[in-house]
């Protein structure tokens, strides 16, 4: 199997080759064309599996196909919620590259970090937004952010959120999206609490194991 295969965009696989990737993943393997073909998605899976391209890559596609279908106003269209700080910036990495070659635009919006910078990446209209919850909080509490646009919602390490005591939070994200959206939902454990998020926010979910 390889990146092609999946029915990459060339732009993308321009981004693959780049970044010396040469095979898919088997988490790769498996929710690339789950994502593409619209299905919510349910991720058991650890952080080195290579989850993060499993679900960054199909956005990109999926984002890159509308815009330039539709030549789309920039807005929030996927939103990427991360419980931490590292992995946000790791995630927002990740998303540049693969996305270097498309004229998508990213920003990351994390705590402990001057708020400016990050209202003028916002103002620059990113169509990824990559976020922990509670700064991102913070911002829609300004009105800084509008999510009603968001198509593509990641929820990363979503037991970890829950540890961290960010579910209030999450919700109160949620809420202030379309629920006529997809939704790709990553945990490593299942405690009930989770089992009951996947239940109330994904619908007929694709289920990958790893
Ligand atoms: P992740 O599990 O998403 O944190 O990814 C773990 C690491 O593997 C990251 O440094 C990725 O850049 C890298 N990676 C992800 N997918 C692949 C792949 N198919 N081939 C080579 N490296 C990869």
């Amino acid at each position: 199997m390889t990146f092609k295969d999946l029915n990459l965009i060339p732009e993308i696989l321009k981004a693959l080759n780049k970044e010396n990737y040469t095979t898919p993943t088997p988490i790769q393997e498996q929710a690339i064309p789950a994502v593409l073909a619209g299905r919510d998605l349910f991720g058991c899976a650890q952080t080195g599996t290579g989850k993060t391209a499993a679900f960054a890559l199909p956005i990109v596609q999926l984002l890159n196909e509308q815009q330039a279908r539709t030549q789309a106003q920039r807005r929030i269209r996927s939103l990427i919620l991360t419980p931490t700080r590292e992995l946000a910036l790791q995630i927002a990495e990740n998303m540049q590259a693969y996305s270097q070659f498309t004229p998508l635009r990213n920003a990351a919006i994390v705590g402990g970090v001057s708020q400016k910078a990050q209202e003028r990446s916002l103002s620059q209209g990113p169509d990824i937004l990559i976020a922990t919850p509670g700064r991102l909080i913070d911002l829609m509490n300004q009105k800084q952010i509008n999510l009603q646009y968001v198509q593509i919602l990641v929820l990363d390490e979503a037991d970890r959120m829950l540890d961290m005591g960010f579910i209030h939070d999450v919700k109160k994200i949620i809420a202030q999206m379309p629920s006529k959206r997809q939704t790709l939902f990553f945990s490593a454990t299942m405690p009930p609490e989770i089992s009951k998020m996947v239940k109330s926010l994904l619908v007929d979910p694709v289920k990958v194991e790893i």
